[in-house]
């Protein structure tokens, strides 16, 4: 089948044409404007969905080489995220399903994030771990198979998204900061114990972190004024260390608990490099067969939600005209 797919679930309007389970065509148009106020500010981001939509849908067919009267179906996220964006996503595709007289199907986005993994071969056999890290979330999933995920860890706080992008915020850095925090830490040592909270099981809690930076600079820019302009690379590796060392301990306690070999990053963070050296690392070890997305599968897209859509039109399980975006599930 022809499936057109939409993703406007936070601050990237993005469109896919994905044919019998392949991607044809998966095309995003950022926003600039939450630069300027250091974080995504959601009338903002609502507003420039229902300006970019059509464009980016229009786009998305042509570089497909396809046409709208081909499609077989409309996939759109319905949610998590954050509801005045998804509105826009949800309005379009029921209107254009109506439109055309073809089925429309709803697509959880941390579901298709895991499932970006098909998005391109090498795809994992089922079953496999997945630690989906991205802006909102932070989960360890047994995929047992497409369409059924079990989370078995999660964050009880921030997500490990969060954690980076506000991380650098204290330190200075433009929103979101996790991209540029990697970058940086490239050139720098982790000579800086920052705290590594650990609420046991397989669960996550980043929100210590925060402090624990805002504590150790404060003390050490009372001592040296200019601290963190002169130390700035390592204090983003130290950072990133706290981070990547904390998701690698619990994804590692994971796959011991399962007993799974088949191991995969997925998520916006997933495209952190320091991550994807530390799994491939881990998995050398470990005797893992490992799975990170290309990075353009790693942020929002709507490839994955097409590739969603696909696994689902298969089975057969479509959405009603009456369906209604949802903040969470
Ligand atoms: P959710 O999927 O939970 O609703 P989201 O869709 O906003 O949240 P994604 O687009 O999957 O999140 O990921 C965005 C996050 O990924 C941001 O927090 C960003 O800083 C982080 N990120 C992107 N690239 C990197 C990188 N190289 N290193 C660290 N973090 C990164
Ligand atoms: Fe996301």
């Amino acid at each position: 089948p022809l499936i057109l797919a939409i993703e406007s679930s936070c601050d990237d309007t993005s469109a896919a044409v994905v044919e019998d389970g392949r991607v044809r065509s998966n095309v995003t148009a950022t926003q600039a404007i939450h630069v300027e106020y250091g974080g995504v500010v959601p009338e903002h981001a609502s507003r420039a969905h229902q300006r970019n939509i059509l464009p980016t849908v229009s786009v998305a067919l042509r570089r497909a080489e396809r046409t709208a009267s081909e499609l077989d179906a409309v996939a759109f996220t319905r949610g998590p995220g954050l509801i005045g964006s998804l509105m826009v996503g949800v309005s379009f595709a029921k209107a254009l399903a109506l439109a055309l007289d073809i089925p429309l199907i709803e697509v959880d986005h941390m579901q298709a994030h895991v499932l970006a993994h098909f998005a391109e071969a090498p795809k994992p056999d089922f079953p496999f771990l997945c630690l989906t890290v991205s802006g909102g979330h932070t989960q360890l999933v047994v995929v047992h198979s497409a369409l059924e995920q079990e989370i078995i860890g999660r964050t009880i706080d921030d997500a490990a998204g969060e954690a980076f992008d506000k991380s650098g915020k204290l330190i200075g850095l433009p929103y979101p900061a996790g991209p540029e925090l990697d970058r940086l830490a490239r050139a720098g040592k982790p000579t800086i114990d920052f705290a590594q909270p650990d609420p046991g099981g397989l669960d996550f809690s980043f929100s210590g972190l925060k402090t624990s930076i805002l504590y150790t600079l404060q003390k050490r820019v009372e001592a040296e004024p200019d601290y963190v302009k002169n130390n700035l690379n390592d204090i983003c590796a130290s950072v990133q260390e706290a981070i990547v060392a904390t998701l690698i301990r619990k994804l590692v306690a994971a796959a011991e608990q399962t007993g799974l070999h088949r191991v995969a990053l997925a998520g916006g963070v997933s495209a952190n490099s320091e991550l994807r050296g530390r799994l491939a690392q881990e998995g050398r070890k470990r005797d893992w067969e490992t799975f990170v997305p290309k990075i353009e599968y790693c942020t929002d897209n709507a490839a994955m939600i097409g590739v969603t859509a696909a696994f689902k039109y298969a089975q057969g399980l479509f959405t009603s005209q009456a369906v209604a975006p949802a903040a969470r599930f």
